[in-house]
């Protein structure tokens, strides 16, 4: 009932507008968020670096309306992918499609997206392309092949809540495309997405055992110590290495359990977005976790 109401939330203009402009709760997106500029974004990659983990950086937009802002939103991955490699940081960069005009037209956000990723091979890097609310992802995933079939410095994201992600990861392997795997985050209707969190989390451990086995390298993303006790099963049980698959979290959750899995010689990459756009991002986190909305009530009222 609240994940659903905050989610509902999360995509109210007015209560983005009260939130993103009050200065008290504009102070608490620094839970979740690394700050409204690039720089803050890249010292955040570089202390990750520094504790041994590597970054992806997230600018932050999503649903753009207009061409100029999609094209805007292309200006600020291009410039990422140049400020990381001039600072040698370990980092890749995480994009949204509805940030690059995705609701406007699938070719023109196909011909920026191209651009980015052409970017991303001649830094020697790599964008992950996150995936939205399931009314993208058909779309998502075709534009992936298409620009993929270009260039291999792309990948994508599926969802264990959803019923056809099994397919979906069948369908991406025999593209040799990268996965990130995680639970979903959106609002789904119970017609696409498992509701019961135990059955999200049945689906997750069947996609580990899909992925970790396929030759390519995958990011396991999840908080959840049960689903990184499978995964790490699995990879025992299939002896993959350390070295051949990643854990994903999100900057500011779990930071013991990150540094615990590096101290374990894991991978560990740690999602840090970035920008003025916070506010549907900060809302999917606050539905993550009931508790995170006593936070942000406790330092409110502070
Ligand atoms: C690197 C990364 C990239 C992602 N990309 C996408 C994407 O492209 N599309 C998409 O739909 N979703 C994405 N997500 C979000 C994901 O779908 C889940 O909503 C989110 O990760 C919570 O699921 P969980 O696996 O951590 O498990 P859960 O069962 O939700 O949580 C397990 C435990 O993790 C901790 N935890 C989880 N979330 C929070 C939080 N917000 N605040 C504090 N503690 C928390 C709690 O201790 C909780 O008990 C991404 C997540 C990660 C880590």
């Amino acid at each position: 009932m609240l994940r659903s109401t905050l989610l509902k939330l999360s995509q109210s203009k007015g209560f983005a507008n009260w939130v993103t402009t009050n200065p008290r709760t504009r102070n608490m997106s620094h839970r979740f968020v690394a700050g409204e500029g690039v720089d803050e974004a890249l010292a955040a990659a570089r202390a990750c670096n520094d504790q041994g983990m590597m970054a992806s950086l997230d600018y932050l937009g999503e649903n753009v309306s207009t061409t100029a802002d999609a094209q805007h939103s292309r200006d600020a991955y291009l410039e990422v992918f140049e400020k990381i490699a001039a600072q040698r940081l370990n980092a890749n960069v995480s994009c949204k499609l509805t940030a690059l005009g995705l609701d406007l037209s699938a070719d023109f956000c196909e011909g920026l997206l191209l651009s980015i990723v052409e970017r991303a091979a001649a830094t020697d890097n790599f964008l992950r392309v996150d995936m939205e609310g399931s009314e993208y992802t058909q779309r998502t995933i075709d534009l992936v092949k298409r620009v993929r079939s270009q260039s291999p410095a792309i990948g994508t994201v599926i969802q264990a809540y959803l019923y056809r992600s099994e397919k979906d990861i069948q369908d991406l392997l025999t593209f040799g495309c990268r996965i990130r795997l995680c639970k979903g985050a959106y609002k789904e209707s119970p017609e696409v997405a498992f509701e019961k969190k135990g059955d999200v989390d049945g689906n997750y451990v069947r996609l580990v055992k899909m992925l970790l086995p396929s030759g390519f390298y995958h990011g396991i993303a999840t908080h959840d110590p049960r689903m990184i006790g499978a995964t790490i099963r699995c990879a025992a049980e299939n002896k993959i290495s350390k070295e051949d698959f990643e854990f994903q979290m999100l900057y500011g959750v779990r930071t013991d359990l990150q540094r615990r899995l590096v101290k374990d010689g894991y991978r560990v990459r740690v999602y840090i977005p970035y920008g003025k756009d916070w506010f549907p991002y900060f809302m999917r986190r606050l539905a993550e976790r009931p508790a995170n909305v006593g936070f942000f009530l406790r330092n409110f009222f502070r």
